[in-house]
């Protein structure tokens, strides 16, 4: 017998005696087994749109995407490999399906990735309304002034700050933590919503895989699924509808 089967056995043993003697009823109860903190996988849909990108030079700028930090071998130009979505860290295909489906959080910054635990879905949203809005550099320079202006948590009415300029205030956002930075290239592609829903599937997958170099799984085969990769491949910057050359022209043909 194992020294920690006797002494579960002494504890029980003291336990029993101890209930005799004060009167209680003698019945043992199994102490609740406290709720081990498991972290699920991600959700079906979150493995199945992860964009997955043939890696140009700017991909591998951040030194920490210059490997895969699974499997620590380097990435190169030119081959394919997942970039997370929402914290811009890259590794193989396979590397992070594997990961994923064991846990939610990304490999290098654990940064949570929707699941299909409801209990863990409601305090991954609590977490994730403590924590700072995740932006790329490029993304706050494109944002209006405005709506800079409302991610700062209490200055905002600051003359100092009223006078900044775009970039000032950018980097302002940066130094005070209000934003978390998020290492993601410039996108090359600027699109509307209307623009790419007008695209038929071939058109679409034409564009995506030829060129901005974006691929997505073989389960993807809806054009709004499509879509949804292409944004979250990080090399799209969708216009708003209305000013795009395209329909700019079409509008004003003169
Ligand atoms: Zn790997
Ligand atoms: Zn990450």
């Amino acid at each position: 017998m194992s020294d920690e089967l006797l002494l579960e056995q002494a504890l029980l043993a003291s336990y029993v005696q101890y209930m005799e003697q004060s009167g209680s009823s003698t019945e043992y109860v199994q102490p609740r087994e406290a709720k081990l903190e498991v972290t699920p996988p991600a959700s079906i849909d979150t493995l199945k749109k992860l964009p997955i990108l043939e890696l140009r030079a700017e991909d591998l700028k951040d030194p920490v995407n210059r490997e895969c930090c699974v499997c620590l071998d380097n990435h190169e130009i030119g081959e394919k490999a997942v970039r997370l979505p929402y914290c811009g860290h890259v590794f193989h295909q396979e590397c992070i399906h594997d990961w994923l489906q064991r846990k939610c959080t990304c490999a290098v910054c654990r940064f949570e990735y929707p699941t299909d635990d409801v209990e863990f879905e409601q305090q991954r949203e609590e977490r994730m309304k403590c924590s700072s809005p995740r932006f790329s550099r490029h993304q706050l320079v494109r944002m209006p002034f405005p709506q800079l202006l409302e991610l700062i948590p209490d200055e905002r009415d600051d003359a100092d700050i009223q006078e900044m300029s775009q970039v000032e205030l950018v980097e302002h956002l940066i130094e005070i933590g209000a934003v978390d930075l998020i290492n993601i290239p410039e996108p090359t592609m600027q699109y509307s919503m209307t623009e790419l829903r007008k695209m038929s599937v071939f058109q679409l997958r034409k564009l995506m895989n030829k060129e901005a170099g974006v691929y997505f799984e073989k389960e993807v085969t809806k054009k709004e699924e499509m879509i949804s990769v292409f944004i979250q491949s990080g090399r799209l910057h969708i216009l708003e509808d209305g000013t795009s050359k395209a329909l700019q022209s079409q509008e004003d043909p003169g």
